[in-house]
């Protein structure tokens, strides 16, 4: 589903990144770990298309991302990658439907259809009776699950989460990871998931280890 080759990045004189080999077979949750300052979150970007590297390729479903620039890889982005973050970064003036839909208005899926895949996701999620509700008015784990059915919306090839349940306590935690579990088995859904919770990382199919720019 994604490779990456000889991934290298630096910012000034710093070399962040040293030459990363990485692979993710569809369905596969694969777990990135490792200290702080490591690069795990600058990778994760690089993979997301959201940072290039500096030498390296990015390929995605056999389409090397490298190549693509502004319209074409918003875009391919939209369409194929779906983000989740420490924080959820839901809008906080639009319902929770709303806020899952903006990717497939983006994507330009009509309104109607937008909104039965979203209620969809927020049912399957536990959240229909939520759809309504301003983020403000969700629990930490209701808001990152929202952010999540945004994430899945327009049936993305990966999903990266940075941290997902960084900001979770250990029991909506658990049951974050173990959502992306069940989107694993039922729907052959890809992960890479960046998270310092090493017992949360073990749930998932594959564990990479990330030091001083290099996975080791
Ligand atoms: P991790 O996610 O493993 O904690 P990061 O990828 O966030 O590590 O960061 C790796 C290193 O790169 C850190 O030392 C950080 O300060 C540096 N870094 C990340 N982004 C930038 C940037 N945009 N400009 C300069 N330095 C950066």
């Amino acid at each position: 589903m994604l490779k990456a080759s000889g991934i290298t990045k630096s910012y000034g004189n710093l070399q962040i990144l040293k030459g990363v080999d990485f692979e993710v077979q569809k369905g596969e949750i694969v777990s990135i770990i490792g200290p702080s300052g490591a690069g795990k979150s600058t990778l994760l970007h690089i993979l997301g298309t959201l940072d290039k590297p500096d030498q390296g390729t990015v390929a995605l479903k056999g389409t090397v991302v490298n190549k693509l620039q502004g319209d074409l890889l918003s875009a391919f982005r939209n369409r194929n990658i779906g983000f989740v973050f420490q924080f959820h970064h839901l809008l906080p003036e639009f319902s929770a439907i709303e806020n899952v839909c903006i990717p497939a208005f983006i994507a330009k899926t009509n309104k109607k259809q937008a909104e039965i895949r979203a209620l969809e996701l927020l049912d399957l999620f536990g959240l229909a009776d939520r759809a309504q509700h301003k983020p403000n008015q969700l629990s930490g784990g209701e808001q990152q699950r929202v952010a999540i059915a945004r994430a899945l919306v327009n049936n993305p090839s990966i999903v990266l989460a940075d941290e997902p349940s960084g900001n979770l306590d250990s029991e909506n935690a658990a049951a974050l990871h173990q959502l992306f579990i069940t989107l694993r088995d039922n729907f052959q859904q890809t992960f890479v998931i960046v998270t310092h919770n090493e017992h949360l990382a073990k749930t998932g199919d594959r564990v990479v280890s990330m030091k001083d720019g290099l996975i080791v």
